[in-house]
Formats: C-alpha cells, structure tokens, sequence
C-alpha cells in the first residue's frame, strides 16, 4: 500500500513539474527574448554608474561563494521578520505598493543566520531520513531544498521570501507555480522599482548560472539601478556582477 501512496504522489509530483515548466515556456513573456539579449550581455555599455562588485547590495552569496562566519550587519524588523535595516523600507514600500495594488502580501522569511540554516538543514534531513531514505539520498534530497548552510542568501539581510496571500494559501511550502496568481505577478514585475530582483529565474541558463530552481517568490534586494539594468537584460546576480567585473579591470 506505502509503495503504491508514494508512486502516486511522484506522478502527481511530475505532473505539477511538468505543468510549471509547459507554463513557464508557453507564458513567460521574457523567456524567447532573453536569448537575444543574452548575445548582448558582452556589451559594456549602459552599467549603472560607479557600479563595483564589492557595493553592499551586490555581495554574492552561493554555492561557490560561501561564507563559513555570520556576517555583521544592523538589523531591521519588517513585522517579526528581521532584514538587513538598509532595506527595511524597501521591503515596506514593496509590500505597500502591492497592497495599493490591490495585493496582500505576506513575508515569509527574511534574515536567516547560517546556524538557523544549519537547523533547517538539520531538520529536513532528520525527516528524510525517518522517511526511510538512505543516507546519501537523505542528503541529495535535502540539498534540493535547502541551501547549504552558509551558502543561503538569507544570510546577508537583503534576500527576502514575498508573498502574495492567495499563493501562498494555496502553496504554504511555497513553489513555482505561485506566480500563476496575480499577486505574484505583481510582485515579480514590479520588483525592480524597489530596488529588487527575482533572484532565481526560470529558465535554464538562469539555473544553470545560479545553481537554483526557479523560486517565484524570492527577491534579493541590490538597489533599483542594479535591478533595473538586471531585469532589462535578462540577467542573473551571477552574470551583471560578471559584467561589472569586466567593465572596472
Ligand atoms: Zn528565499
């Protein structure tokens, strides 16, 4: 019975992945244009001026660049949600905005400190485990997830998990397809104008230069001219800081 329940739920499982990807190629307005754009991404041109890799809000947090300390910054509160306090009233005005909209949002997470990661980690892979899956695929499984303690972005203070109210009921664990709801198309569109980016885009060079899947509802806060110029060019955090490397050697 235990073995029928679990193939059941991988082909519901499949079935959702395989609708979010046909929704993603058949509805995204970016994803045809972003290849031509791409072919561009050498051009020097146009960077926001005195951009350098090492401003506050273009710190780059991934598998490759993570950190092992916690990093030191001064805290801001956006309901009980803790933020890096240089962008608490981005967050504010971001939510405000979508509310004006006709949006209720809700902050799920915002500063996450790597021994807080570390327990999540800790805790998906224990419930793994309990599920019956060897250790290794306990592990593989958990890193799908969860990011690797020091290697979230929530680390920094300037990455926030947003909302809109209806996806998130109906995706409490959050997921992809909430952008199908208004809300947060709403939040994705108009992100840039406080200063935020759709950290982990849907196609597969997004992917591929991120090392993350698609996540509807992470922005990461860089200032609304890193942003802008960012969502403009079909860019990932990964490729605009590559850029802006190039342009200041
Ligand atoms: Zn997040």
């Amino acid at each position: 019975m235990k073995k029928s329940y679990l193939i059941i739920g991988l082909a519901a499982l499949l079935a959702i992945g395989l609708a979010a990807t046909v929704w993603a190629v058949t509805s995204h307005p970016s994803s045809t244009s972003s290849k031509n754009s791409k072919q561009s991404k050498s051009s020097k041109q146009g960077l926001p001026a005195g951009v350098k890799t090492t401003d506050w809000d273009l710190v780059l947090v991934n598998k490759q660049h993570s950190r092992s300390s916690e990093m030191s910054f001064e805290q801001g509160h956006v309901g009980d949600k803790a933020v890096n306090a240089k962008i608490q009233q981005a967050v504010v005005d971001f939510m405000n905005g979508a509310q004006q909209a006709g949006y209720a949002t809700t902050l799920v997470s915002g500063y996450r400190s790597i021994e807080y990661q570390k327990e999540v980690f800790a805790n998906v892979l224990a419930s793994n485990k309990a599920k019956g899956m060897s250790d290794e695929a306990a592990e593989k499984a958990t890193k799908a997830v969860v990011q690797t303690p020091g290697s979230s972005e929530h680390q920094t203070g300037l990455a926030i998990d947003l909302a809109g109210n209806d996806a998130l009921a109906k995706y409490p664990g959050l997921d992809g397809a909430m952008d199908q709801f208004a809300s947060q198309q709403w939040l994705i569109k108009h992100a840039p104008e406080y200063g935020f980016i759709l950290r982990y885009g849907s196609t597969k060079e997004d992917r591929r230069e991120t090392g993350i899947a698609y996540e509807s509802w992470h922005f990461r806060y860089v200032g609304v001219k890193n942003a802008e110029y960012i969502t403009k060019h079909h860019l990932t955090l990964e490729a605009y800081l590559a850029q802006v490397k190039k342009q200041n050697s």
